[in-house]
């Protein structure tokens, strides 16, 4: 492990979101193991729409093992790597609603939650697994989710 791993490692511990991600790989009793400057949280009993969620500096994979993970998309550990450095610089915990709003725009901008998400650009779409969507303008974006507001319906 390179030394700027080590002290984003520590920034993530200091800033504690790895100790959540801890306690989520916990609670969804995974089994811990050290991988490339990563704790890897494999088995995690827990429903997500992805293959894996990374909270600090560790990288829940639910369900699978990482080799399983990594099958599916090879370049999976490489992608949640550069989520861990994304935690250490928005000084930990306010990555999430900094996530949801990222995902949001992008939401607007191409029908899902990665095409126009900051974070997950940043952090390599096809490294992730996610495939690379059609942008649209933010007005198209607004006329699609005023259909999709329950009280629009049959309207
Ligand atoms: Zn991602």
């Amino acid at each position: 492990m390179g030394s700027s791993r080590l002290m984003r490692n520590v920034a993530n511990v200091a800033n504690l979101s790895t100790p959540l991600g801890l306690l989520v790989a916990l609670a969804t009793r995974s089994r811990l193991r050290r991988v490339d400057g990563l704790l890897v949280a494999e088995g995690a009993r827990l429903r997500l729409p992805a293959t894996a969620l990374t909270i600090g500096s560790v990288v829940l994979v639910p369900k699978r093992t990482l080799a399983e993970a990594l099958e599916r998309i090879p370049g999976l550990l490489e992608h949640e790597d550069q989520h861990a450095w994304q935690y250490a610089y928005c000084l930990g915990l306010p990555f999430v609603p900094a996530y949801f709003v990222a995902a949001g725009w992008s939401w607007l901008r191409s029908g899902d939650r990665a095409t126009a998400n900051h974070f997950e650009v940043q952090a390599g779409l096809e490294l992730g697994g996610y495939r690379v969507g059609r942008l649209r303008t933010v007005r198209k974006g607004l006329v699609d989710l005023r259909a999709r507001l329950p009280w629009s319906r049959g309207a």
